[in-house]
């Protein structure tokens, strides 16, 4: 037969004395470890884009809303947000600052698979950054897109699709100029501009015609 064991009155006023002593304690840890947040921060996150993109530098729209708060950083690193995100925030924190000029992502390559050489196979993983590790590229030409994608894989606006022949072809709408596709190319063939200058640098090989026509026709 099964024994039923009930506790002893002392047991229970035991128990409910400690749960009221940690009742105590945790109040006034509440209290003591209560830190003031200011209401400015919700205010410069909803300034921002949101789009996490890191182009600021700092981890995300809260960290950079946080640097802002703190003084440490500037009010116009958003690419994304641009003019309209820096007069917001100029109203909230009481700073005046000028929004940087738009940019776009220019593409300095047009050695697609049609016209660029290999110089040897490359079965390595779909991996521009992958592929640069081997003997410095498969490409002749040293400066040429590597046509892996890691500039299209790297853009939080889908701003970036790949040619049938193997190029990024950058959307002039979708760009915001977050600049993550200049730090995913390995080949250094990206680069940002002004998103109103019209005339852009297509290749960037500097070695004589004789050489460069042996990459890329
Ligand atoms: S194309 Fe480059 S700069 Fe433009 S949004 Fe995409 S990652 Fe950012
Ligand atoms: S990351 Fe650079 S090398 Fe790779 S596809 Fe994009 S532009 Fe070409």
């Amino acid at each position: 037969m099964l024994d039923i064991v009930f506790p002893s009155v002392s047991s229970i006023l035991s128990i409910t004395a400690l749960g009221a002593a940690f009742g105590v304690i945790l109040s006034y840890a509440k209290i003591k470890l209560h830190v003031e947040r200011d209401p400015r921060l919700g205010y410069i996150v909803e300034a921002l884009p949101g789009a996490n993109c890191g182009a600021c530098g700092f981890p995300g729209c809260s960290g950079y809303a946080m640097k802002i708060l703190e003084g440490s950083a500037p009010i116009n690193l958003c690419m994304v947000g641009g003019a309209d995100a820096v007069e917001k925030i100029s109203r909230i924190m009481d700073i005046k600052a000028e929004a940087q000029r738009p940019k776009i992502a220019r593409v300095h390559c047009q050695g697609g698979g049609d016209v660029a050489n290999n110089r040897f196979d490359y079965n390595g993983p779909r991996s521009c950054a992958a592929a640069q590790q081997i003997r410095e590229g498969f490409k002749t030409c040293a400066y040429g897109c590597l046509g892996l994608a890691d500039c299209m894989n790297a853009c939080p606006f889908g701003a970036i699709h790949m040619s049938d022949t193997g190029l990024p072809v950058i959307s002039r709408e979708l760009c915001t100029g977050c600049g993550n596709c200049v730090a995913a190319c390995p080949r250094n063939i990206i680069s940002l501009v002004d998103s109103d200058f019209d005339v852009h640098v297509i290749c960037r090989n500097t070695e004589k015609a004789p050489v460069m026509k042996k990459g890329c026709s």
